[in-house]
Parts: structure tokens; sequence; C-alpha cells
């Protein structure tokens, strides 16, 4: 049957939003409604029956710093931590950037672009960050890597709320974006991360978001522990460690997985002499 109507609810506070969400339990969040409207490509676009908007959630909006912490509610839009300048990580900046077009960004809000398995996803599992997830019953927190890589993190009636990234020094970025139109893959977003201590590689992170989240773990520790500038074959043993890892998973689809190589092997050859 048609809905005849939609009905906007607005609550305060987390208190009323959870006893609302419990009186409509249909009700379906509402943040920028970048996704919920523009991505149906109608000029008149089917909203749901019941529309809880998180818009005067003050909480959801705050951005607070510590000396090992940034922290951003679900709310705040992509161009307004784009706008924080020098304190966001620059892989986080840098994917930001990348996202559609200023107009959808100042709409656009964290939490959907992470609920919806969009581009951030990306640099917050390379910087190890953590969300607030929150129910009628409380809140729990939970790692990027695991939120990204769960089908159905998001518990009944459950909220993302905070997004909490600790604030590492990385000496070396590397941010690339890919399209795959050949492959009928979607297109994803690398981030490879990089500390050096006395010319040593103490760390490495490399993350590729896709249709899937990447990342392997094992490969990272190979090159952890080299000198610096890395040597090339190694770099090229890397790549070959990758390709090993993705003809496991079976995917993505042979072109962008030869993207991806191609894009983390060009990526680390910065580090090379
Ligand atoms: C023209 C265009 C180009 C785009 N290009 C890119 C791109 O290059 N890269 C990219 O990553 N994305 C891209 N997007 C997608 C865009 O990033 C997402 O639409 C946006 O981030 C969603 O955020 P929102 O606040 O508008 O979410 P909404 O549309 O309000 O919500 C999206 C979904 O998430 C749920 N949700 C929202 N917030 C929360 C929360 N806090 N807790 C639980 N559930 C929540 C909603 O219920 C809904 O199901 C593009 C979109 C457009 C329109």
């Amino acid at each position: 049957m048609a809905v005849l109507y939609n009905q906007v609810l607005r609550p305060p506070n987390f208190s009323e939003l959870f006893n609302t969400w419990t009186r409509y339990p249909d009700a379906v969040p509402f943040a920028g409604g970048t996704f919920l409207i523009l991505s149906q490509g109608r000029e008149l676009p089917r909203l749901p029956a019941n529309i809880l908007s998180l818009e005067k959630i003050d909480d959801l909006n705050r951005i607070t710093r510590t000396e090992r912490y940034l922290e951003i509610g679900a709310m705040v839009r992509l161009s307004g931590i784009i706008a924080l300048g020098k304190i966001v990580p620059d892989a986080l900046s840098a994917t930001l950037k990348g996202i559609a077009g200023p107009q959808v960004r100042n709409l656009a809000t964290i939490g959907g672009n992470l609920c919806t398995a969009g581009d951030a996803a990306a640099p917050m599992t390379a910087l190890d960050a953590r969300y607030e997830l929150r129910g009628p019953g409380g809140s729990r927190w939970i790692s990027a890597i695991r939120f990204s890589s769960l089908s159905d993190t998001l518990g009944a009636r459950e909220l993302l709320t905070r997004i909490r990234i600790p604030l590492d020094q990385w000496d070396y970025t590397v941010y690339r974006k890919f399209d795959s139109p050949d492959s009928g893959d979607e297109g994803g977003v690398l981030i490879i991360l990089v500390k050096n201590q006395k010319d040593i590689l103490t760390k490495l992170q490399i993350v590729y978001t896709g249709e899937t989240l990447l990342r392997d773990k094992n490969s990272e520790t190979f090159l952890e522990g080299k000198s610096l500038p890395l040597d090339r074959k190694d770099i090229l043993h890397y790549g070959e460690l990758w390709e090993t890892y993705l003809a496991g998973l079976g995917k993505p689809g042979p072109l962008l997985r030869s993207q991806i190589v191609n894009g983390i092997r060009a990526g680390i050859l910065g580090l090379a002499d």
C-alpha cells in the first residue's frame, strides 16, 4: 500500500530518540540525507514513512580533541571535518576531499558515510579508529575494521554516535582513489601509512576499501624493521604478497586486483632510493 505521508521525528536528545524509536520501530535515521535521497536518482524521491532526524542532538555534532585522540560526532559534515585543518590526519583529510563535490560534502555526515560503507572507512581503519555505537540499553565501542567487515554490525535501534581517531604521527601517507569502469567492480580507496624511526620502517598499515575491506596484516610485517630507503626488490616482493593474498580471497576481479597491487607498489616506491 502506498504511504500517504511522511512523519519527521526530531528528538532533542538520546533518551527521547530511543523512546521515539521504540514507539516507531520502522523509523529510519536521517543524517545528511544524501544517500537516502540523492542515491535514488528520482525527481521525486521516496522517503520512509517515519523519518528519525538526528539533527537536533547536540552530542552528535560535537568535536573534541585531547592529546591522543580526535573525537568526532556522527553528525559532523564531511566539509566540517576538512575545515578543522591540520589536526585531521592527512589520510582522512585527503579521502574526504575526494568524496563527491562541495555541495554533497556540506550535507553528508561522517556517520552516514561510514554507515553506507563509504570511502572514509579506509582511513578510519588504517588509523585504527574506534566507533561508539549507542542503543536503547547503552553504548559500546567497536574497531573500525570490525565495523566495516561485518555486514550487520548495527543492532536493532542502534546508532553510530562517535568516532575516536588516535592522533599518531605518521611520516608517510599515500591516498589513492580508483575507478574501475572496465572491470565492473566498484572502485575504492587505498591508504598507506608508514612510521619511520631513525631510518627504520617501524610501522606499516595498508587498507583498501571498495566493495569489501582488504587488509593483509601478515604482509605488513614483511617490510617492518627494514632500513629506509627500501630496496626495490623488497617492494616487488611485497606486491607479490598482496597478489597472493587477493588471489586467495578470489575477489575483487582481476582488473581491480592488479590496480590495487600496482597502486600499493607505486605508493611504497616513494620510500625507495
Ligand atoms: C553525487 C554523489 C557523489 C558521491 N560520491 C561519493 C564518493 O566519491 N565516495 C563516497 O564514499 N561516497 C560518495 N557518495 C555517498 C555519500 O558519501 C553518502 O551519501 C553520504 O556520506 C551519506 O551520509 P548522509 O549523512 O547523507 O547519510 P544519510 O543519507 O542521511 O543516511 C545514509 C544511511 O545511513 C544511515 N545512517 C546515517 N547516519 C547514521 C548513524 N549515525 N547511525 C546509524 N545509521 C545512520 C541512514 O539511516 C541511511 O540508511 C556520493 C553521494 C552523492 C550524492
